[in-house]
């Protein structure tokens, strides 16, 4: 059986993005295995009047190679709405679009391969052992690239009601039946997706319901900090100087980063905005509440269920009766199970979470010329950009290169204008104090 130099784990984006640079490589023997019969970028979630957060430039391969056949305007050329596209002048592009972008993209590349879940992962005779749900015989490989993205985070006060009473994240919204008609409905969350479910909601495409209970624990529905130097920090230059700073003033700028990536577009919260005000005008009878700066402290059954909360406001306590409770709680990393076997080989942290190299593989005992990247796993050692799309491509290309051992795409990119840091570092010796 062949050795293959790489086998990704997991085909979203972030793994397409690099099956993408890998395409018609000769020096590199490649393939991806995913578990769903076909490439769909969050199915769950392709609601209809959601947008894409991020510039469509920064697409699979574009930001280190603008002449790959697998660019965003590559596609657009492909299905003949160039022009169109221009003349729209939207200033995001639709999800659906994007989602129909990467389809195109995994219907080109051989590489790839569906229905084949991964259920387990060894390592022997200086290979990765890659066992497949069907196949008994494992896929051989020197290197492996981990990209099975996050779980759904559920909340502990609601953990218990969890997928019992229509209690659901929001990653399976479009897999539910929804006539809410007549319902009360709860979302909780109040970031991007939270916000797109409750404009849903308002607008009616799911039925009529009796109430909408938006409530989010910070302390307004505050919008994504999209401004220029704010994105200096989705930025490669910025990842250089944040990398090397001890882990503990990492996670307090991560953290204090937080609206940078986690906030709601702009867009999002005035269609929101406009579509109350316009009940108001039109004289309907409220349907809805907006309930910020709210901590969930329980949820139990009673007519429905009850989600109790602290009202951080007025330091009060308050109780919404529901008959569908949609948690847009966003996403937490946790251990694949398919590590298992090597997983006592692995360097991690007290929390589970792997420790990565600036290279992003993770650090761990085996030969260090067998390599086990990971994707979407490093958002407090290499920066607040790491789940998002905006340097998929570049950490890609990064990826491709330490795979070839050579700089096969050039990364440099020495166009930013904030001096993160000290660039001439203090000598004691220099300044001697005078007597
Ligand atoms: C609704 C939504 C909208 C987003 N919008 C934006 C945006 O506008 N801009 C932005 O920058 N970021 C956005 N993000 C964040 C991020 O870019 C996406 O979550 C992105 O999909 C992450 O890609 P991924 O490849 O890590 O994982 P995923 O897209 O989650 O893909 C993981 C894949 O692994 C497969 N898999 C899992 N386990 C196994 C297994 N054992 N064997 C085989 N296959 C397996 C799954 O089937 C899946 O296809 C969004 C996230 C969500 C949830």
């Amino acid at each position: 059986m062949n050795t293959k130099d790489l086998v990704g784990v997991g085909i979203g984006p972030f793994n397409l993005s690099i099956a993408a640079l890998c395409h018609d490589n000769p020096q590199l023997e490649v393939a991806f295995y995913d578990k769903k019969p076909s490439f769909c970028w969050h199915p769950g979630m392709l609601l209809p009047n959601t947008y894409l957060q991020t510039s469509f430039l920064k697409d699979l391969v574009t930001a280190v190679n603008p002449q790959s056949p697998f660019s965003f305007l590559a596609y657009l050329v492909s299905k003949k709405r160039f022009y169109a596209f221009l003349n729209q002048e939207r200033p995001a592009i639709s999800r659906h679009e994007y989602n129909d972008y990467l389809q195109w993209v995994s219907r080109q590349l051989q590489t790839l391969n569906f229905n084949q879940r991964i259920e387990k992962i060894d390592f022997n005779n200086d290979t990765f052992e890659v066992y497949l749900e069907q196949n008994t015989a494992p896929v051989i490989s020197k290197n492996l690239c981990l990209g099975t993205g996050k779980r759904p985070h559920i909340p502990a006060a609601v953990k218990a009601q969890y997928h019992k009473e229509n209690c659901f994240h929001a990653i399976e919204m479009a897999n539910h039946k929804r006539d809410f008609t007549n319902k009360r409905v709860t979302v909780i969350g109040g970031g991007q997706s939270g916000a797109e479910i409750f404009l849903h909601l308002l607008q009616g495409h799911d039925g009529e319901p009796q109430e909408i209970n938006w409530v989010s624990r910070r302390s307004n529905f505050l919008p994504m900090d999209e401004t220029c130097f704010t994105n200096e920090w989705f930025s490669p230059k910025y990842i250089d100087s944040f990398f090397p700073l001890p882990s503990q003033a990492k996670t307090q700028i991560v953290d204090e980063q937080k609206l940078a990536s986690d906030g709601i577009s702009e867009s999002t919260l005035k269609s929101i905005y406009e579509c109350l005000y316009d009940k108001k005008v039109a004289g309907e009878q409220q349907n809805y509440r907006l309930r910020p700066n709210r901590d969930l402290t329980a949820a139990y059954l009673s007519n429905g269920l009850v989600l109790e909360a602290h009202n951080k406001f007025d330091n009060t306590t308050e109780h919404y009766h529901s008959d569908i409770i949609i948690l847009a709680t966003g996403f937490e990393n946790a251990l694949p199970e398919y590590l298992e076997p090597i997983k006592h080989r692995l360097d991690l942290n007290n929390e589970q979470q792997f420790h990565l190299n600036r290279d992003y593989s993770i650090r761990w005992d085996g030969p260090q010329n067998n390599k086990l990247y990971a994707l979407n796993a490093g958002r407090y050692s290499h920066g607040i950009s790491e789940p998002q799309m905006s340097l998929m491509c570049w950490r890609s290309a990064t990826i491709v290169n330490d795979l070839l051992g050579r700089e096969y795409y050039d990364l440099q990119d020495d166009c930013s204008f904030v001096e993160w840091r000290n660039p001439t570092p203090f000598d004691a010796t220099q300044h001697k104090l005078s007597a």
